[in-house]
C-alpha cells in the first residue's frame, strides 16, 4: 500500500489559504443577506418601533462584544498585555470579558488568538514566485489575511499595491477558506505532522495535521480551562446574545440588535484587517532606519474609527509594540480599552500590565532596542523553503 502523502502545503511552498470552508462561508453570506433584508424591512417601520430601550439594547449588544474581543481576546489572550490577579473578582471579570468576546461570533478565544498571532508574526509577508522570464507564476501569503495576496506592481510607487480583490480578501473573503498557519519556526516539525497525518483515521488526516501545527502556536492556551470552556460553548454564547436582545426587545430586537448587530460587529472587526492596513499614518521616518516592515507590514493609525474600534484604530502603534496594553500612546489617541485596563489594574484585577512607556521612547531612538524588542515580540526571522 502506498504511504499517505502530505499535501504540499505541509512542506515547502505553503499558503495560509486552504480549501473553502462551506459552513462558515454560508453563515457569513446568509447573515449579510439577512442584514440587508432587516434594513429594508425595518426602515419604514422605524417611526413606530424606535424607542430608547431598543437603541440602548442595540448599541450595547454591539459594543459589549467588541469590547470583550478587544479587552480579553486581543490584548489579553493573544498578546498577554496583562495578567489576571489570582482572586475571585479577577476570575469573574475574566469570565465576563470572555463571555462578551465569545458573543461577537468570531470563533472562541483560542482559535481567534491562533489566527491573530500568526497575522502579527508574518504581517503582510507575501511570497511571489516567478518563472525564468520574470513572469509572476504564483503568490502565497504567510499572513492569514494580507491584502497583498492580490496585488499589482505599481511603477509609480515601485512596490506591490493591493487590488480591490486584495482589500476584500483582507476584509472578509479570507474567512471563506480553511486557515493553514505556516509552521511556527520554519519547517522543523514536519515529521511530527506527517506522523499525525499517517496515523489519523480516514477523513481526519487534515484535522490531525492542523492540530499538531496549532499546538505549536497556541498549545499553552489550550491548557487553560476557562479558554477551553468558551471555545467549546462558542455557539451557545452566540445564541445567548441573540436570545437576550429578543427577550428584552422582542421581534424588532431580534432583527435589529440580534441579526443586523452581528453583521455590524463583524464589519467593525474586519475593518482592522482591511481599513487599518490600507489608509492612515505610519511612522515612515523610522522605517528608513530599520527594516520595520517586518513587524508592522502595511498597518496604519486610523483616526476615523475612534469609538467603534475602542482603541484598535491605532493599529500601526499596535503592530510596532504588539504586547503593549495601550494602542493609543498619547492623550490625543483615544483608546477606551487602555483606560479600562488601567482601571482594572487600579482595582487589583490586572497585574503585570505591559505599559512599555519608557521602552517605546527608547525604541524610537535606538536600533539596538528595536532588535531587542523584536526578539521580545518573538518576531524572529523565519527560514522558508521556496
Ligand atoms: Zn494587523
Ligand atoms: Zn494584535
Amino acid at each position: 500500500m502506498a504511504a499517505k502523502r502530505l499535501p504540499p502545503e505541509a512542506t515547502g511552498a505553503f499558503d495560509t489559504k486552504g480549501a473553502v470552508v462551506p459552513w462558515t462561508t454560508f453563515g457569513i453570506i446568509i447573515f449579510h443577506i439577512m442584514a440587508v433584508a432587516v434594513v429594508i424591512y425595518e426602515i419604514p417601520r422605524l417611526p413606530e418601533i424606535l424607542s430608547a430601550k431598543l437603541i440602548i439594547v442595540t448599541v450595547l449588544s454591539i459594543l459589549l462584544p467588541i469590547g470583550g474581543i478587544t479587552w480579553t481576546f486581543h490584548r489579553g489572550v493573544a498578546h498577554v498585555a496583562f495578567k489576571w490577579a489570582d482572586n475571585k473578582r479577577a476570575t469573574v471579570m475574566r469570565a465576563i470579558g470572555l463571555a462578551f468576546g465569545t458573543m461577537a461570533f468570531q470563533k472562541g478565544p483560542i482559535n481567534w488568538a491562533y489566527m491573530h498571532i500568526v497575522h502579527h508574526k508574518f504581517v503582510d509577508q507575501v511570497k511571489r514566485f516567478f518563472d525564468n522570464v520574470g513572469r509572476l507564476v504564483k503568490t502565497t501569503s504567510l499572513d492569514p489575511h494580507s491584502m497583498l495576496r492580490y496585488a499589482k506592481w505599481s511603477k509609480k510607487h515601485q512596490e506591490y499595491r493591493p487590488t480591490l480583490r486584495g482589500f476584500m480578501y483582507a476584509h472578509v473573503f479570507c474567512y471563506f477558506f480553511r486557515f493553514i498557519a505556516p509552521p511556527k519556526n520554519g519547517a522543523d516539525y514536519v515529521e511530527e505532522e506527517e506522523k499525525a497525518f499517517r496515523e489519523a483515521p480516514p477523513g481526519e488526516e487534515w484535522e490531525a495535521r492542523l492540530k499538531v501545527r496549532k499546538t505549536h502556536w497556541v498549545g499553552d492556551l489550550e491548557d487553560d480551562r476557562m479558554l477551553r470552556f468558551f471555545e467549546r460553548f462558542y455557539f451557545g454564547f452566540v445564541g445567548l446574545r441573540i436570545l437576550i436582545v429578543t427577550l428584552i426587545c422582542g421581534w424588532d430586537g431580534f432583527l435589529i440588535a440580534g441579526i443586523l448587530g452581528v453583521v455590524v460587529i463583524w464589519n467593525i472587526t474586519f475593518c482592522i484587517n482591511s481599513v487599518a492596513h490600507m489608509w492612515g499614518d505610519a511612522l515612515e521616518s523610522i522605517g528608513e532606519k530599520v527594516n520595520m516592515k517586518l513587524i508592522t507590514g502595511r498597518s496604519k493609525n486610523v483616526f476615523g474609527f475612534i469609538f467603534a474600534f475602542i482603541g484598535e484604530h491605532r493599529h500601526f502603534n499596535h503592530h510596532l509594540l504588539a504586547s503593549c496594553a495601550a494602542h493609543g500612546w498619547t492623550w490625543k489617541e483615544v483608546d477606551l480599552t487602555k483606560y479600562w485596563i488601567w482601571l482594572m489594574e487600579k482595582l487589583g484585577i490586572h497585574t503585570n500590565v505591559k505599559w512599555m512607556r519608557d521602552k517605546r521612547k527608547k525604541f524610537l531612538a535606538d536600533e539596538a532596542e528595536y532588535q531587542r524588542l523584536k526578539k521580545l515580540e518573538n518576531h524572529d526571522d523565519m527560514s522558508m523553503a521556496a
